[in-house]
């Protein structure tokens, strides 16, 4: 059970890039909502770090402003906002000077001369990559009444560039602090519907004998946004969407549906099963590069009544970029579960839908004995795991119409997050900020694991890098990709999965 107010330890967070996006959007109206349900501890500082001038009071109007338009629980009660933000401090500063880190061992001394018990101290990353070896060179050398135990990193994403920066990276941290100190963010783990995958497969007896290769002809996962990039171009054109979204977390989505039971809930032990299924991927080849990866760049179009660019028209994105604003994969995992069925990936932006889903397809019935008329809407059964922005787990069975004849049609079993937990869920940030709290990293990558995936998919990179792409664009806007990613799939004899649109779509 997590541990309530009363319970929790007293807590410092320093956040660098206590100024930015992230922090404005996510990690304070994370903070702020655990605080309203009881989560944070009775003794804690947050310290908003960043080289803006501001002082306490005009940073937290910045960040209450944040609130006000972000946080899943609305506008701020007066009160509960003037009583939450009374432990927050901003320290103006620059995270490459050795001051700053002076001024932050002065405030966690004070803390801990006024606290009962020494604080736990969780630094979180929220700053471009290039501060990360910096920020955590100095924090390592701050002292601590509590003891180096007591000091936590988060780092955000991207971990690495490719295996060779990643290496250098999980180098580094693993020299200045222990394995068990460091937090690498993934907040896809965090979100009620993945965590959910672990408690379905592994707290119902009824999935896994199926849950195999015998059983189950393939796999979906797909990631799409209807957005484009707005205003990263400076960022993304330097990414992509193999390193923005599938390196990280669709790869972990991925491990969740084909890892083997673990034996226990501990977090070494789920993550170890987590790495295993990295490992156990096919490798790609130059051939399995051409005929298994296909990538993608949109072309301008319109999207509800309004023009929008082209990728390469973006601001901050060279007009003759080569970078992927799409990627689909057909991955095989090689060990007795999986041999042979196709796991296929895909994600990119400006697509006709913003939906994360899991498909699993079950195979056909050994034996039709229907007549053809009853099964002209013939479905294998398939399990529908939806992410976002629908919360939900579909089974999808064949079932008799109602009528003198004998058709037959395919039906859903619905468990809907909405309509059995009226109360909101958490955000995925909580989840993860209350976890590095407790100094829980079940939801958190592990070196090793950042290493597998970069590890993987690096032959692609290396191609897609050293080979132009002679026909981008290659989809429009507001489609579903590029032709070539439905020849991927339907060479095979599938189609994509889409989501049916609900009506109404709640904000994650
Ligand atoms: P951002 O809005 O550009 O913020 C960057 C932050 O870095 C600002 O607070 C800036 O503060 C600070 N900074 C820059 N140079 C500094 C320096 N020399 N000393 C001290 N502070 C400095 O970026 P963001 O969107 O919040 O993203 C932060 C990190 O989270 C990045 O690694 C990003 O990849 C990751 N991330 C972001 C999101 C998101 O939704 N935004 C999602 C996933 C991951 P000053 O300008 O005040 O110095």
């Amino acid at each position: 059970m997590k541990k309530k107010a009363n319970e929790q330890k007293p807590t410092i967070f320093t956040i660098f890039g206590g100024t930015g996006d992230l922090a404005a959007r996510k990690l304070i109206p994370a903070l702020y909502n655990l605080f309203l349900d009881g989560y944070m501890p009775k003794e804690f500082t947050i310290v908003g770090l960043g080289r803006t001038e501001y002082n306490d009071e005009s940073y937290k109007e910045v960040l209450l402003d944040g609130l006000n338009k972000y946080s899943r629980s609305g506008v701020a009660d007066p009160a509960k906002w003037g009583e939450f933000s009374s432990n927050i401090i901003y320290l103006q500063s620059d995270a490459s000077k050795e001051k700053t880190y002076k001024d932050l061992e002065q405030i966690i001394a004070d803390r801990d001369e006024q606290w009962a018990e020494a604080a736990t101290v969780i630094h979180y990353l929220s700053v471009a990559p290039q501060f990360f070896p910096v920020i955590s060179e100095y924090i390592s050398k701050i002292k601590m009444a509590g003891g180096k135990e007591k000091c936590r990193i988060v780092i955000e994403k991207p971990f690495g560039r490719d295996l060779e920066t990643a290496k250098e990276l999980n180098e580094l941290l693993q020299s200045l602090f222990d394995e068990s100190q460091i937090y690498r963010i993934d907040h896809y783990l965090g979100k009620e519907t993945v965590q959910n995958m672990m408690a379905f497969r592994f707290a119902n007896a009824l999935f896994e004998p199926i849950w195999n290769r015998n059983f189950i002809e393939h796999v979906q996962i797909s990631v799409t946004e209807d957005i484009g990039i707005e205003d990263r171009g400076g960022y993304y054109d330097g990414s992509g969407a193999l390193r923005d979204m599938l390196q990280n977390h669709i790869l972990q989505v991925l491990c969740l549906v084909a890892m083997e039971p673990p034996v226990s809930f501990n977090a070494d032990e789920v993550r170890n099963r987590r790495v295993d299924v990295l490992k156990a991927i096919r490798r790609f080849g130059p051939e399995e590069v051409k005929h298994n990866a296909v990538r993608g760049q949109y072309a301008g179009g319109w999207v509800g009544g309004k023009e929008v660019n082209g990728y390469r028209e973006e601001k901050g994105v060279d007009p003759n970029s080569n970078t992927e604003t799409f990627c689909a994969f057909k991955f095989f995992i090689d060990n007795w579960r999986w041999q042979n069925v196709p796991f296929y990936v895909r994600t990119g932006k400006r697509m006709h839908q913003k939906s994360s889903v899991i498909s699993i397809q079950f195979k056909d019935v050994p034996h039709p004995i229907f007549p053809s008329h009853a099964s002209e809407n013939w479905q294998q059964n398939r399990l529908i795991i939806s992410i976002q922005p629908e919360m939900s787990i579909r089974l999808q069975v064949q079932a008799k119409r109602p009528g003198l004849d004998m058709i037959l049609n395919p039906v859903d079993m619905v468990f809907d997050y909405d309509g059995t937990y009226p109360k909101e869920s958490p955000e995925a940030y909580e989840t993860l900020l209350l976890d590095a709290m407790e100094g829980d990293q079940t939801l958190f990558m592990r070196g090793d694991q950042v290493e597998a995936a970069w590890e993987l998919l690096m032959p692609v990179i290396d191609n897609w890098e050293g080979r132009k792409s002679l026909n981008f664009p290659n989809y429009p806007a507001d489609s579903w990709g590029p032709e070539i990613a439905e020849a991927l799939i339907a060479k095979d004899g599938f189609h994509w999965f889409t989501m049916p649109v609900k009506s109404k779509s709640k904000k994650k």
